[in-house]
């Protein structure tokens, strides 16, 4: 086979065939072979289904159009065929429930025949609707106040796809889980609502500018870059505390961390290729389309981009992503740690959710181009953007806020809690251009005016890059980096979807408004021109292009720019309840109020019994290994102060050893003592226990922290219990 051949385009489609990225790839027939080789995809509906069916089919997942109940048997039953040819012996309804993790419940296809035999059966009902007994997944009060019962729905618009776990391979139905009385249990439903909200608010703006021929909808689409640690799985197993929480919760800083900063982008070692390449397989027979894969910051920490899709399917692609991860380090011998703050003192992950609004022909809203009439288009969205950040970042910070990514935001190596926007100097002087009102800066040949035909064509891509803020325009995408690493895409998403949509609906009643029921050109240029700098002038206060790490950011951004700053989950996690929110989620039929309510007390919920985990765990590691160690190190001291003193030799220095050494250890019980008694509060009212949990025991916690970590540089190797961080994140 020539090298020709052998290089394949593995060319992602999204929306209607639109060739949007394409990765090149020199691996010969596997990767042909293998790529969504597990996924019930376009190509297998074609084979199998009759054409009629999968027209329709296609249809429902495009367009989003409702599906008959008739044809759901033929899917079925094609779908059961080829599951079973694979090997599959069940199938389940995969499903995303409040948590931030997956659920499923698995049915064998397999029933009796009532002759001793069995016969495979799987119904257009079963595809289509399943009754998990799911009850013991949070529900926020959801359930008490409706039906106890949940159901799964499926959700043709993310494909079925084959689980091989354990040997065994597993039909999975991507599903919405709803109760009886259609509240939405899980994060999906809100998503694929907060979709439609964005479709529905954009098509009247394209057609405001007549660009909706052919178009029936404009989608979202998300590319979520996956940070992670991989450190050796026997260390894992050897840290109680990364086995319950995840996350260190005690570790000396080793003299070599990342200060050479020598690992970043560097060669990747061999064992860490070896699970890359293995996970990249399993996530393209799923249909994942992984692209980029590089070493990143931290020692021991690794980033894995895709390429983007529709933003309901990339969310559950994100989903089956850190699955695999997990799944595929335990074969190396690895673990793999999805934790916003595993190790203190080194830097964190994150997951940087890249966002647009494309046409289903394949348009990017947020693509700047070349003709007036698109670039006015284009104009718009990013306003529209610009506006919703501002007058939402309360609420896009809420979306990020968990126990975990408390750790990272803020610090200096993660984006800010203050919500701002950075949109590179070429668009900053686009912006402010049209804040003037009359555009006159001559660029790139041409004048700049929003209404003249000699608009020129905008910067494509924006040369600076700045790392250190929480929302950046990209070229043709924002990226939202704020995001966890360890949570579902699905909510930050469902909630910038909702805001976007709420600026694009106000933006366009406003121009339908201005051009009246008989547009002209005319009209329509000095609409935009004025609407854009009104709003420019209202919103721009939320642009930022300097260092989002700069306290003089904070304070500027706090005390002249009057922007929202929640530090911390116990700030940001109420606001989801505050009544303007409550009406926008409402608003655009996304969540009801009990919806939200209920979203706000699953959160703070989940807060409190992390940091619970944490301070319990700290105390019982400290009190059950670091306090018998040290104590053993000091009657090691004590006693060679004694042999010393009985062969003649001078103490002076050993008994001052002993002295200091014993003041830590004192200090080692007293900072437990002090922990205990700061988790053993019974607060009833979870709003005031996480307030208790982060005032009272993060601190007690931290000055646990700090007194184990100077033991550790104390205590000799052969007594300390616990792996350090010089060996966990030196990965060979
Ligand atoms: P960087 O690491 O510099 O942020 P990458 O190229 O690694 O950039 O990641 C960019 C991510 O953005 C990829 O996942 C890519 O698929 C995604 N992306 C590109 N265009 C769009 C778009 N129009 N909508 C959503 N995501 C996009
Ligand atoms: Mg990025």
């Amino acid at each position: 086979m020539s090298t020709r051949e052998n290089m394949l385009e593995l060319t992602h489609h999204h929306a209607n065939g639109h060739r949007s990225e394409s990765i090149r790839m020199n691996t010969g027939d596997a990767v042909t072979q293998t790529f969504g080789a597990d996924v019930f995809n376009e190509r297998v509906m074609r084979q199998r289904l009759p054409k009629d069916v999968f027209k329709q089919l296609q249809r429902t997942i495009k367009h989003a159009e409702p599906l008959d109940h008739e044809l759901a048997d033929i899917v079925a039953a094609a779908m059961k065929d080829w599951a079973i040819e694979h090997g599959a012996t069940h199938y389940t309804h995969w499903f995303q429930p409040l948590t931030g993790t997956t659920a499923e419940k698995h049915d064998a296809f397999l029933v009796p025949d009532g002759t001793g035999g069995a016969l495979s059966e799987f119904s257009g009902s079963a595809l289509v609707q399943g009754e998990p007994d799911a009850s013991s997944f949070p529900s926020g009060g959801l359930r008490a106040t409706f039906e106890a019962r949940g159901y799964t729905a499926w959700d043709p618009t993310s494909p079925v796809f084959l689980n091989r776990a354990g040997g065994g391979v597993t039909l999975c139905i991507p599903t919405a889980f709803v109760s009886w009385t259609g509240v939405a249990l899980d994060h999906k439903t809100p998503l694929l609502r907060s979709m439609d909200a964005i479709s529905e608010q954009a098509m009247r703006i394209l057609k405001i500018f007549g660009t909706d021929q052919g178009v029936t909808r404009v989608m979202c689409t998300a590319g979520a870059e996956q940070e992670y640690f991989l450190i050796d799985q026997r260390y894992y197993f050897e840290r109680p505390d990364l086995l319950a929480c995840d996350r260190t919760l005690f570790g000396a800083k080793p003299p070599k961390h990342q200060q050479l900063e020598d690992h970043y982008f560097g060669s990747i070692p061999q064992r860490v290729i070896a699970f890359m390449v293995e996970s990249e397989r399993e996530l393209y027979r799923l249909g994942v389309p992984v692209k980029t894969r590089h070493n990143e910051v931290a020692p021991g920490q690794f980033e894995l981009a895709p390429i983007f899709e529709t933003a309901n399917l990339a969310c559950d692609h994100q989903m089956i992503v850190m699955e695999t991860l997990k799944k595929v380090a335990n074969r190396h011998g690895l673990q793999c740690i999805l934790h916003e703050k595993p190790f203190a003192g080194i830097n964190g992950s994150g997951k940087h959710l890249n966002w647009s609004m494309s046409t289903d022909t394949g348009v990017n809203l947020l693509d700047p181009r070349d003709d007036t009439h698109t670039n006015m288009q284009f104009l718009v969205c990013l306003c529209a953007v610009i506006r919703a950040v501002d007058l939402h970042g309360d609420l896009l910070r809420a979306s990020v806020a968990s126990a975990n990514n408390d750790h990272r935001l803020g610090a200096n190596e993660a984006p800010p809690a203050i919500m701002s926007i950075f949109l590179g100097d070429m668009l900053t002087d686009i912006i402010e251009q049209i804040e003037s009102g009359s555009p006159k800066s001559t660029m790139k040949g041409g004048k700049l005016d929003l209404g003249a035909r000699t608009l020129p064509q905008l910067p494509r891509h924006t040369g600076d890059r700045n790392r250190t803020s929480p929302f950046a325009f990209t070229g043709n995408k924002f990226e939202f980096r704020a995001v966890g690493s360890s949570q579902s895409v699905a909510w930050p998403a469902t909630v910038l979807n909702t805001i976007v949509a709420e600026s694009l609906d106000y933006l366009a009643t406003q121009l339908e408004k201005a051009i009246g029921s008989n547009p002209t050109e005319a009209k329509l240029q000095a609409a935009v021109k004025s609407l854009l700098q009104k709003t420019v002038k209202q919103h721009k206060r939320v642009i930022f292009n300097g260092d989002g790490y700069d306290q003089a950011w904070h304070n500027e951004a706090e005390k002249k720019r009057k922007l929202p700053n929640l530090r911390n989950s116990v700030d940001a996690l109420p606001v989801l309840t505050d009544k303007k929110n409550i009406e926008l989620f409402k608003k655009y039929g996304v969540l009801n109020k009990v919806e939200t309510e209920s979203r706000e007390h699953i959160y703070i919920e989940k807060y409190n019994k992390q940091v619970l985990i944490e301070a319990e765990t700290a105390s019982l590691m400290a009190r059950t290994l670091v306090l018998p160690a040290a104590i053993r190190q000091q009657t090691e001291i004590a006693e060679s102060v004694a042999a010393t003193k009985a062969a003649g030799g001078d103490v002076k220095s050993l008994k001052a050893e002993l002295d200091e050494f014993t003041d830590l250890v004192s200090q080692l019980r007293t900072k437990i003592a002090k922990l205990d008694k700061s988790i053993d509060t019974e607060i009833p009212d979870e709003h005031k226990k996480s307030r208790h949990l982060h005032d009272n025991v993060l601190g007690a916690m931290g000055e646990l922290r700090s007194v184990v970590d100077q033991l550790e540089t104390r205590v000799s190797q052969d007594l300390w219990p616990l792996p350090g961080y010089r060996e966990m994140l030196s990965i060979r």
